[in-house]
């Protein structure tokens, strides 16, 4: 009898240990396994792997390989519309610094071999726990809705592929055409438990650029025999600063950042060359190519001035998959608007202004015929570290930041509610 018993009491708790028996832990849960173990883009293999058995335990059609690791999971019930949900699932190279118990110590190699520290500093990892919690309820909840329910889990958007690649391999042939695209990202401005939203022009275009400087090098103490690429470095940083300032239009945005500069080996010889690697934004395809040339003219002027040879000018190379902007469907963001209000509460979601980041769900938005597209921002900030933020004047870590830690709770709650909801909502629209 004991034995039984024991049996009894094993299974029960086997089955109560399952994901998907107490929602909100359980998120949680899932939560701090994603944070604690990212994966860099492309290399998004365990994350893929576990969700997509997830998905298959509350009965979704799923299928791996889209793309790279992209996972697509359909649920179909009955006739109606169909909603495509995404949410991404890479990490970055960013050493954790946020002390929380379940931070990320993991290492692991990126994509030019070397190994370096890893961390879900950009909230992927809320996105793909609020895309299981809505995948959760929907599951669940089915006599709410009818259609197709098309939930994506896309590789690689640090890097702006992933949505390009999941696209070129069929996302939106293999599976119905949706009606609406949708997805969110977290954002380190807004307090969790709030949404901002924003129709029309939202995120940036995003350009990579590297730029190789070359000299000839030599020794440091016959400066006067080498061409010296760290100073020409020097002279065409601060002289990119001048093309925004002074060549782009004031009130037209663009940002010109140089995020890396690489070169020389030692303190007493002077290198062959420099590499820097920028990053470009705009919105309109004018300041992008005018930025662009600009950058190709100051390089080679500066060059020329420092009577480098033609034979070792500077060389500009555009990245050619660059991250388009992100255009917010108008009437799909009012019926978000009214469906946020519905589900958490006027009080909670506000108006929020375009910023300069930039987001390859913009490219769910492009395929031909253009398919309705919004993101929204989903506030991460715990409410006293908010608060102390506006009263004291100080900045609050931004996303990719070390220190960028969600209020992980109160987030994926409000963004399950509220996603869940708005899907219901455009499912049951008028057709
Ligand atoms: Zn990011
Ligand atoms: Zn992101």
């Amino acid at each position: 009898m004991k034995i039984i018993q024991y049996f009894l009491l094993s299974l029960a708790l086997i089955i109560s240990s399952s994901l998907w028996s107490e929602e909100n832990l359980s998120m949680m849960e899932l939560y701090k396994d994603l944070h604690s173990n990212p994966e860099l883009s492309y290399k998004e293999e365990r994350t893929s792997k576990k969700l997509a058995l997830l998905l298959r335990e509350l009965g979704y059609e799923v299928t791996e390989g889209i793309g790279g690791y992209g996972v697509v999971a359909h649920l179909k019930n009955g006739i109606g519309k169909t909603i495509l949900i995404r949410a991404d699932m890479d990490a970055l190279p960013v050493e954790e610094k946020t002390g929380a118990s379940y931070a990320s110590k993991l290492k692991s190699i990126n994509q030019v071999g070397q190994e370096v520290f890893t961390m879900h500093a950009c909230g992927h990892d809320i996105h793909m726990t609020v895309l299981m919690g809505t995948a959760n309820y929907m599951a669940k909840n089915k006599e709410k809705w009818q259609g197709d329910l098309i939930l994506v889990l896309q590789p690689a958007e640090e890097v702006s592929g992933g949505a390009r690649n999941m696209i070129k391999d069929g996302l939106f042939k293999k599976w119905p055409r949706p009606d609406y695209n949708l997805a969110l990202h977290v954002s380190a401005d807004i307090q969790a438990g709030k949404i901002g939203y924003l129709p029309g022009w939202a995120m940036a275009n995003v350009d990579s650029v590297d730029i190789i400087i070359k000299g000839i090098g030599g020794h440091g103490a016959y400066p006067h025999k080498t061409k010296d690429p760290i100073v020409l470095t020097a002279q065409i940083i601060n002289s990119l600063q001048t093309i925004i300032s002074r060549e782009i239009g004031p009130i037209e945005p663009a940002v010109l950042t140089v995020g890396s500069v690489h070169g020389g080996t030692k303190h007493n010889i002077i290198p062959n060359e420099v590499r820097l690697q920028l990053t470009l934004r705009s919105y309109t395809d004018e300041v992008r190519s005018k930025t662009i040339s600009s950058i190709k003219r100051l390089t080679r002027g500066l060059a020329i001035s420092a009577g480098i040879p033609p034979d070792l000018y500077p060389e500009v190379i555009l990245k050619n998959e660059y991250t388009p902007a992100v255009f917010n469907n108008p009437d799909l963001v009012q019926k978000l608007e009214s469906s946020f209000k519905k589900s958490i509460g006027s009080e909670n979601i506000f108006k929020t202004s375009p910023v300069m980041g930039g987001e390859d769900f913009g490219m769910f938005g492009r395929d031909e015929p253009i398919i309705p597209t919004a993101i929204f921002w989903l506030g991460a900030v715990n409410k006293d570290v908010f608060e102390e933020s506006k009263k004291e004047n100080i900045p609050l870590p931004s996303l990719h930041s070390d220190l960028f830690l969600p209020d992980a709770e109160p987030t994926i709650n409000t963004g399950i509610t509220a996603m869940s909801q708005a899907a219901i909502d455009l499912f049951r629209e008028e057709l």
